[in-house]
């Protein structure tokens, strides 16, 4: 999920689908095939609601008998007591949530009817909400049942589902703006059978999703004019004497169903090919954005490509690019199974790459949040760290280091300095482990899972080498893709391919809310024969200095520190400390002085939270670089501005 810069700038359908629950074996698929759900649903344009029916075949692959099921039921947390909302007002939200007065066309809600097992009993009346994670009686986005008999180890259940969504108006990447619907969290989602438990946390204002691969099959009944966008390949369409149409999608190996529909959304084809294939790249555009059109188009498929060459195939046959239209904002920067909301402005300058940079980003999530699938409400840096980290590299690929994200009205900036703005400005309130409903804030969430985790993975950079972390992110993704890794898996995977021990590094920038700071604190050049009573003054190369430079360790974090002197007959030293003392102090005896000291000459230790202390100079600033000084504050500023949108 990405927030979009600009912002600030009852069909009740009865019959059951058909076809067959598990299309290919499963040893051939590219997942574990846990679930296949069928969903039929009908959309009142007018109210704003959806009727549907779902058959959920869910397989039992636990190895002991399951007798009870727990579900989502994501739209109940647009309600004003629910825990979602309680959190917005507490923490902050992600930039779309209600913080002012409650506004009844927030209001969403997911109500099911009817909870049958299929052939079996009727089991609506015993359906219960639980709140696993703060007991508020309130939440009713977690519903539990029993069933009368358990479902042994290798069989299979199905259950047969009617349910009524009322749809908010858009916030949190889902509902209706005019006649526009993203509509995204929409149906009764069964948990995951994971590490020996269910776990089917509630909706919080900072989590996104966690959910098991399968197939689905889904119809959809629009009015005739809509032009529909979702999940899946589009396998049939029919217009139905009512003024509606029917279309019929299927998608295999996905944890999820999304799918938008607006009468005015211009169907832009194109496709794009790669080690696995062709893909089929569908751009839904909003009208009035129509010219930004190419800047999306060229930058999913750069990405495809970079991830394709990177990191692995991409092995669906097609990407769906939705542009939210204007007032739908809060829809775009976000990321479902092979379809992703975007957000750009007609007016959006060349130069400043907000279209791009949330394409790259949220198609980054189709390897991390899509295959990969970690889990989002317990490591959620997994993925949109790791998500952040890789579109730094793709945007600086396509579009050069150092002005990646801004070229404009002549400043540049790179997404990794967006990137380490965000991290600098809450460094030290949580670990990236902390569980994503568990940070301080929703302000602590962004910084920390976005920013942090691409800051901590670009210092990585200089520590094990760019192109090694490259091979262990493609290890990683080949390794895990389809089965919920862990954040373990991740970290071993990096020891592994860099064959080095790293639990000194993850230690501290993982597990810990280390803060790395190191400083110049004095440099000196003070005259050998000083105590001589007449002096005579200074001959370059041949009065003899002691000269002295004392580095300083700030933070509890404990990084090895370079540091280059340079004297003023142009030799330069490097020096290299373990940086573990609180500081250390350089002496020489040169007929020269010292002129400057820097710590990090090279650039790479992003995580380095204060870089203006890093270098100190004998002499005071030089008027230049006072400027580049107050140029890189009007840049900080800009990136910080950018950053409090991004989450
Ligand atoms: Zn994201």
């Amino acid at each position: 999920m990405r927030y979009v810069f600009h912002v600030v700038l009852g069909l009740a359908a009865s019959s059951m689908l058909c076809a067959s629950a598990w299309a290919a074996p499963a040893e051939q698929s590219l997942s574990q095939r846990v679930v296949a759900y069928q969903i039929e649903a009908r959309l009142d344009a007018g109210k704003k609601t959806l009727d549907a029916t779902e058959t959920l075949t869910y397989r039992n692959l636990t190895g002991r008998p399951l007798d009870t099921f727990p579900f989502h039921l994501y739209l109940n947390a647009f309600q004003p007591t629910s825990t979602f909302m309680r959190e917005v007002r507490l923490y902050g939200t992600r930039g779309t949530g209600p913080e002012a007065g409650w506004d009844p066309k927030r209001f969403g809600s997911i109500t099911v009817k009817s909870f049958k097992v299929a052939g079996g009993a009727d089991l609506t009346g015993q359906m219960e909400f639980i709140q696993p994670d703060d007991h508020n009686p309130d939440d009713r986005t977690v519903f539990q049942v029993h069933l009368p008999k358990p479902v042994p180890p290798g069989g299979d259940v199905q259950f047969e589902i009617s349910f009524h969504d009322q749809l908010p108006e858009v916030m949190e990447r889902t509902g209706y703006k005019r006649d526009f619907f993203m509509v995204g969290q929409w149906f009764p989602k069964v948990g995951v059978w994971w590490h020996e438990a269910w776990n089917c946390h509630q909706f919080h204002a900072t989590t996104e999703f966690f959910a098991d691969f399968g197939t689905f099959d889904v119809k959809v009944t629009v009015p005739q004019n809509y032009v529909l966008g979702a999940t899946g390949d589009q396998v049939a369409s029919v217009s139905n004497p009512d003024g509606t149409k029917t279309v019929t999608y299927h998608a295999e190996d996905i944890h999820d169903f999304s799918w938008t529909a607006d009468p005015h959304y211009r169907l832009i084809e194109d496709s794009w090919t790669g080690s696995a294939g062709t893909v089929k790249i569908h751009l839904l555009m909003s009208p009035e954005n129509l010219k930004q059109a190419g800047r999306y188009l060229q930058s999913v498929k750069g990405t495809l490509d970079r991830f394709d060459r990177w990191y692995g195939p991409y092995p669906y046959d097609r990407i769906t690019v939705v542009d939210p239209p204007h007032g739908a904002g809060a829809a775009g920067g976000m990321e479902y199974p092979t379809l992703i909301t975007g957000g750009t402005t007609w007016w959006d300058p060349d130069g400043l790459r907000a279209a791009e940079d949330v394409t790259v980003h949220e198609f980054g999530h189709q390897y991390w949040y899509g295959m990969v699938a970690t889990n989002e409400f317990e490591e959620a840096w997994l993925d949109e760290g790791i998500n952040s980290y890789t579109e730094v590299k793709i945007m600086d690929s396509l579009y050069g280091k150092d002005r990646s994200l801004l070229a404009l009205w002549g400043l540049t900036a790179d997404d990794a300095d967006l990137q380490r703005v965000s991290y600098i400005s809450l460094p030290d309130t949580d670990p990236l482990t902390r569980y994503a409903y568990q940070f301080m804030s929703t302000a602590a969430y962004g910084g920390i899972t976005y920013g942090k985790t691409a800051t901590v993975l670009l210092t990585l950079d200089g520590i094990i080498g760019e192109e090694t972390l490259q091979r262990a992110l493609h290890t990683y993704f080949m390794r895990y893709r389809f089965t919920h890794p862990t954040g373990e898996d991740f970290l071993k995977t990096l020891e592994e391919v860099s064959g080095r021990d790293l639990r000194w590094y993850f230690n501290q920038a993982v597990y810990g809310t280390n803060i790395l700071d190191y400083e110049i604190l004095s440099l000196s050049s003070d005259r050998v024969d000083w105590y001589q009573k007449k002096l005579a003054p200074p001959k370059p190369g041949q009065t003899l200095y002691r000269d002295t430079v004392v580095v300083h360790r700030k933070g509890d974090f404990l990084f090895p520190v370079t540091v280059e002197i340079k004297f003023d007959n142009g030799e330069k030293i490097r020096e290299h400390w373990d940086g573990r003392d609180r500081w250390v102090r350089y002496s020489y005896e040169k007929k020269t002085e010292v002129v400057s000291a820097e710590i990090d000459p090279d650039h790479q230790v992003w995580l380095d939270r204060d870089w203006f202390n890093n270098s100190r100079t004998a002499k005071p600033n030089s008027q230049a670089s006072r400027k580049i000084d107050a140029y890189w504050m009007v840049v900080t500023q800009f990136l910080a501005q950018l950053a409090a949108w991004l989450v």
